[in-house]
C-alpha cells in the first residue's frame, strides 16, 4: 500500500491536486482507494462538494469524512485546514457503510455496522467514524461489538472545534449529521496494528459517581457533579465549561484499564454532561494530562510502530491534547512520521478496541499502522531531539510549555500522594490503639453500632465477649508499668493469632478487651472465649510468666442496643470474676 496525504487551501485546488501525476499513476495500480477528509469547515455542502470532486477524480475510491477540532498532516498537527489522506492498496479490499441514526437507535445500527464486517472474509479491521455529539456512541460501540466478535475497531468522533454545538461526518457525498460510517478493510495480506496509550493521570482524591441517568452525571460523593470543577478548579460555570473544563477529565478504571471521561456541558441543578459513559458507584478522580508522559508513551509506540513497519499510520486523537499540548503538540505526532505517512484527526472521543474490550475512550490517542504483505527492512529512526535546530543549536526555550505542564503535575500528584498518606495515617491513628495497634474504644463503638444494625435488620446472631486482665494493677505495682505494657501487648498477640477471621477485637480501655463475633450465637462465642482463656493461662508471658484473664459473653437478642448488649457483657465478666477468674461466664 501507499498513503499520500495532503490540505488544500480551496475547493478550487483539489481537482488539479487528483490530477496529479503522483496520484494517478498511484491509483492505475490500486485495487482499493480508501479517502479520509478531515475538515475544519463544518459547512455541510462544502464537505459535499468536496467528496464530489474526490469521487469525480478517483470514481472507485471509499470516500470518507468527519469534521475535527484539528487534523493531523504528514504528522504535523494542522488547525483549521481541509486535509485529505488517500491510501492506495495493492490487494486489499473496502467495504463501506454509512447509517443515519435515529435516537436511541445506536445499538441497533450497531449491530447493523458489525454484521456487515462479520460477512467480509478476511477482515483485518474497521475503521470507524461517528458524531458523539448527536448519538450514544458508547451503544453503537456495544451493538458492533455484538455483531463483530474480535475484529479490531479504531476511528473517532467527530469534532466541532469545541464549539460543542453540532459535528459531520460523510460517506461519499452523503452527509450524516447523526450517525456512524464504518470501513471494514479486509484481505490476506494487510495487517493492521492498532494501539491507544492515555498520558494523563490522576490528581484529586478518589470521589464515588453517585446519581447518573443515561449520559448525565447528576451527583458525585452526593453532590452535584459541578461542584467538582467549582472547588478544584475555580470554575463558576458562567464561562464557556467545555473549554475550561476539558484537559480536566474524571479518570476512573475498567478492567485495569484507565479511562478519561470529558464533561461537555453543565445541565439543570449542576449535573455534567459526558459524551461517553460512566456508571452509578464507579470511583473517579480529577485528572490532567502530563507532557512528559504523553511524549514517553509516544515514543514508546513509535518504537512498537517501527518494528511492525507500517506503510501508512492513521491517528485518532482527543481534540484535548490540543489544549493540553498547545504549541508542542507535534511532540506527540510527528515521531509517527518518522515510521510511515502519518495522518489524522483530533475527535470527540475516540473508538478502539475488539469484542468486549471495544471502548469508547476520552482523551486519549490511537495509533493505527497499516501494511500490505510482509514487513521491510526496518528505516532507522530519526535521533530525537526536538530542541535542536537546524543550525544544530540546542534552543533552551524550545518545548517549555510542555516542560512547565510536566513539573506542575508532577507537583500536584506528590502533593496528592502525601496528603492521601499523611490522611491516611491519620485515619489510622482516630481508630487504632498506639500501644497494641488494634482498633481503640472509638472504632469498636463504630463497628459494634453497625453490627448490631445488621443483625436487627436481618436477623442474624451476633455476639460480644469482653475481656479483662486478672490482678493486673500488681503488675504494675510489682514490675512497673513498663512490664504491665508489655504484658498487654504479649495478651494481644496470643488473642489475634486464634481469632477466627470475622471477628472484630480492639481494646475497650486500660486492661480491658472487646471481641465482636458477628454470626455467632452463644455458645459458639463461649467456646471461643474458652478457647482463648486456655491459651492465655498457658502462655508464657515477659517477666511475670503466668497470667490470666476474665471473659464475659453475651449474644444479641431482639430489641438490643449496643448499651444494653455490652451492659450484659459486663455483668457476666463481673460473675467471671467472682467466681474466682481465669474463667469464662455466659450472660
Ligand atoms: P481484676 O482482676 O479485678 O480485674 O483486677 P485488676 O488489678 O486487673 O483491676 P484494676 O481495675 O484494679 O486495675 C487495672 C489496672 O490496669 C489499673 C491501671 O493502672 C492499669 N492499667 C490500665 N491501663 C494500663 C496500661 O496501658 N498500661 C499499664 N501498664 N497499666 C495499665
Ligand atoms: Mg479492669
Ligand atoms: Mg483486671
Amino acid at each position: 500500500m501507499r498513503q499520500l496525504n495532503f490540505s488544500i487551501a480551496d475547493l478550487d485546488a483539489l481537482p488539479a491536486r487528483l490530477s496529479a501525476p503522483d496520484v494517478r499513476s498511484l491509483a492505475a495500480d490500486a485495487t482499493a482507494i480508501l479517502v479520509q477528509i478531515f475538515v475544519a469547515d463544518g459547512d455541510p455542502a462544502r464537505l459535499a462538494a468536496l467528496a464530489r470532486i474526490v469521487q469525480g477524480r478517483l470514481a472507485d475510491a471509499v470516500i470518507i469524512g468527519t469534521t475535527t477540532i484539528g487534523e493531523v498532516l504528514d504528522g504535523r498537527t494542522v488547525v483549521g485546514t481541509t486535509t485529505i489522506a488517500i491510501s492506495f492498496f495493492a490487494a486489499a479490499t473496502l467495504t463501506a457503510i454509512a447509517l443515519d441514526c435515529p435516537p436511541g437507535g445506536e445499538r441497533a445500527v450497531g449491530r447493523r455496522l458489525g454484521d456487515t464486517a462479520a460477512a467480509v472474509p478476511d477482515a483485518a479491521g474497521m475503521l470507524l467514524f461517528a458524531t458523539p455529539l448527536s448519538i450514544d456512541a458508547a451503544e453503537l460501540l456495544h451493538g458492533i461489538a455484538e455483531a463483530a466478535g474480535e475484529l479490531p475497531v479504531f476511528g473517532g468522533g467527530a469534532g466541532d472545534y469545541a464549539a460543542s454545538g453540532h459535528s459531520l461526518i460523510s460517506f461519499g457525498a452523503t452527509i450524516l449529521p447523526h450517525g456512524a460510517v464504518a470501513v471494514v478493510l479486509a484481505g490476506r495480506q494487510l495487517s493492521i496494528e492498532a494501539r491507544t496509550y492515555l498520558g494523563w493521570q490522576a490528581l484529586s482524591r478518589p470521589m464515588t459517581v453517585t446519581d447518573v441517568d443515561g449520559m448525565v452525571v447528576r451527583t458525585i460523593d452526593d453532590a452535584p457533579a459541578f461542584d467538582v470543577y467549582r472547588r478544584y478548579l475555580g470554575l463558576t460555570g458562567d464561562e464557556n465549561f467545555f473549554l475550561n473544563a476539558l484537559e480536566f477529565p474524571f479518570l476512573t478504571e475498567r478492567a485495569g484499564l484507565v479511562l478519561a471521561r470529558v464533561p461537555v456541558a453543565i445541565e439543570e441543578g449542576g449535573a455534567l454532561r459526558f459524551v461517553a459513559d460512566i456508571a452509578p458507584g464507579e470511583t473517579v478522580r480529577l485528572g490532567y494530562g502530563n507532557p512528559s508522559l504523553i511524549v514517553a508513551d509516544a515514543h514508546g509506540l513509535r518504537d512498537v510502530m517501527a518494528e511492525f513497519s507500517p506503510e501508512a499510520v492513521f491517528l485518532y486523537t482527543c481534540g484535548c491534547r490540543r489544549f493540553l499540548m498547545q504549541d508542542d503538540t507535534d511532540l506527540e505526532t510527528r515521531l509517527f512520521q518518522d515510521v510511515a505517512p502519518t495522518s489524522g484527526f483530533y475527535t470527540y472521543g475516540e473508538f478502539f478496541g475488539r469484542g468486549l474490550d471495544l471502548h469508547l475512550l476520552n482523551s486519549a490517542m490511537v495509533a493505527v499502522g497499516l501494511r500490505e504483505g510482509a514487513p521491510s527492512v526496518r528505516r532507522p529512526l530519526a535521533a530525537d531531539d526536538p530542541a535542536a535546530t537546524a543550525a544544530g543549536i540546542r534552543d533552551p526555550y524550545a518545548n517549555q510549555h510542555a516542560r512547565v505542564v510536566s513539573r506542575l503535575v508532577h507537583f500536584i500528584g506528590a502533593v496528592t500522594d502525601e496528603l492521601n498518606a499523611s490522611n491516611a495515617e491519620l485515619r489510622l491513628q482516630s481508630t487504632t490503639d498506639r500501644l497494641t495497634r488494634i482498633y481503640n474504644r472509638r472504632r469498636l463503638e463504630q463497628m459494634l453500632t453497625e453490627a448490631v444494625s445488621t443483625a436487627a435488620a436481618i436477623g442474624n446472631d451476633l455476639a460480644v465477649v469482653l475481656i479483662d486482665i486478672d490482678h493486673f494493677k500488681q503488675v504494675n505495682d510489682t514490675h512497673g508499668h513498663a512490664a504491665g505494657d508489655a504484658v498487654i501487648v504479649h495478651l494481644v498477640e496470643v488473642i489475634r493469632a486464634a481469632l477466627p477471621p470475622a471477628a472484630i477485637f480492639g481494646r475497650w480501655g486500660g486492661e480491658e478487651f472487646l471481641l465482636i463475633l458477628p454470626q455467632t450465637g452463644a455458645d459458639a462465642a463461649a467456646r471461643i472465649a474458652e478457647d482463648l482463656r486456655g491459651r492465655i493461662a498457658a502462655s508464657d508471658f515477659p517477666t511475670v510468666h503466668r497470667k490470666t484473664a476474665s471473659f464475659g459473653v453475651t449474644s444479641y437478642r431482639p430489641g438490643d442496643g449496643m448499651a444494653n448488649l455490652l451492659a450484659r457483657a459486663d455483668q457476666a465478666l463481673y460473675q467471671a470474676k467472682h467466681a474466682g477468674r481465669d474463667r469464662v461466664a455466659v450472660s
